[in-house]
Formats: structure tokens, sequence, C-alpha cells
């Protein structure tokens, strides 16, 4: 998976110090990048019944739109509080210090929907957790969640996983 990982630009201490930002600009960006990421993300699903495509906002929409595109389903926008404005249900995430909110349109994810969540990158597994139990909320089954990048010092992916959730990502990182 080299050809992905050595595409991602590293960058110290962005938002804040301590944090190595993975900055996949440089992935999207380069047309065999793109067109490499979406195709790996895509391949262990081409074939199997997945009906919508869950994406976490923003690096999540690029990619997400891009695999449902790719696998002919419908893809729904998973944003923060506050952004989609019509009837929302919304699933609370801890941060660091506080709580969080990612919220879908109530008639995004119908009963019996089969959903494939993808994001850049997993970290704490907050986020995708969250979005895990928004989808299950809506009556839909999460098939799988797909990243680019995992930190696994971070322990999202074990946390996914105990959730029951096939988890896969293209490359990882050591560290924050
Ligand atoms: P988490 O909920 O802790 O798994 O964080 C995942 C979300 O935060 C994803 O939407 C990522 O885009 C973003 N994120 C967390 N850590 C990083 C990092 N080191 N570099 C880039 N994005 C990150």
């Amino acid at each position: 998976m080299d050809e992905i990982k050595r595409r991602i630009r590293t960058i110290a201490n962005f938002p804040k110090p301590g944090i190595m930002f993975r900055d996949i600009t440089t992935l999207l960006g380069d047309p065999f990048g793109f067109r490499k990421v979406v195709d790996e993300l895509v391949q262990p699903y081409a074939g199997q019944p997945i009906s919508k495509v869950a994406g976490i906002e923003a690096r999540g929409f690029i990619l997400g739109g891009a695999v449902a595109h790719q696998l002919s389903v419908g893809f729904v926008p998973v944003r923060k509080k506050g952004k989609l404005p019509w009837e929302t249900i919304s699933a609370k995430y801890e941060l660091e210090y506080g709580f969080d909110q990612v919220e879908i349109h109530a008639d995004a994810v119908q009963k019996g929907d089969r959903v494939l969540i993808v994001d850049d990158l997993i970290a704490t597994g907050g986020t995708a957790d969250a979005t895990v139990r928004l989808v299950r909320l809506a009556g839909g089954e999460v098939i799988g969640c797909i990243f680019v990048i995992d930190l696994p010092d971070l322990g999202g992916r074990k946390k996914l996983e105990a959730a029951g959730v096939p988890t896969k990502a293209l490359c990882s990182f050591e560290g924050h």
C-alpha cells in the first residue's frame, strides 16, 4: 500500500502541538492516487449487496461520494450538528473536552438498508462509532467501516470491531 501511503503528507503540530496531521489532499490531488485509493476502498465490496454509502464530514464526502458512484448506490452525508436543513437524528460522541454530535436526515437510511461507512482516517473511533449507532438507530445494517488511514495506537479500529463492525484501512501510521 506504499503507493497510497507515500502520497499522504504529514504536518507536525497541526491543528495543535503534538498532533501529526495526516493530510490526504496530496493523495486526492494526484490522478493516480485518487483513482487508486477509491479502487482499493471499493474492491472488497464490489458485487456485495450494499444499498448506501455514508460518508463522514468532510473528507468522507469526497471519498464516500466516489465509492458510492463506483458501487452504483446512494450517498448519505453524515454531518456535524446543525448543518442539515431537514429533520435529523443524531448521536453523541466524546471529545477530549466535552461532546460533539453527528447527524443524518431522518429519512436518509431506511430499515433494512445495508450501509458502508467511509472516512479518511480513524483515530479514537469516536466519530465512526457514533455514525454506526446512528445508522443502526435508523434501522440500517452496518456492513463495514472503511478508512484510508488507521492510527492503531489510538484504538479506534478495535472499538469498532468490539461493536461488531468489520473495519478496514488501507494504511496505518504510528502515534497520534
Ligand atoms: P476519531 O473520532 O478520534 O477517530 O477522529 C477521526 C476524525 O478526526 C476523522 O474525521 C479525521 O479526519 C480526523 N482526524 C483525527 N486525527 C487526525 C490526524 N492525525 N490527521 C488527520 N485527521 C485526523
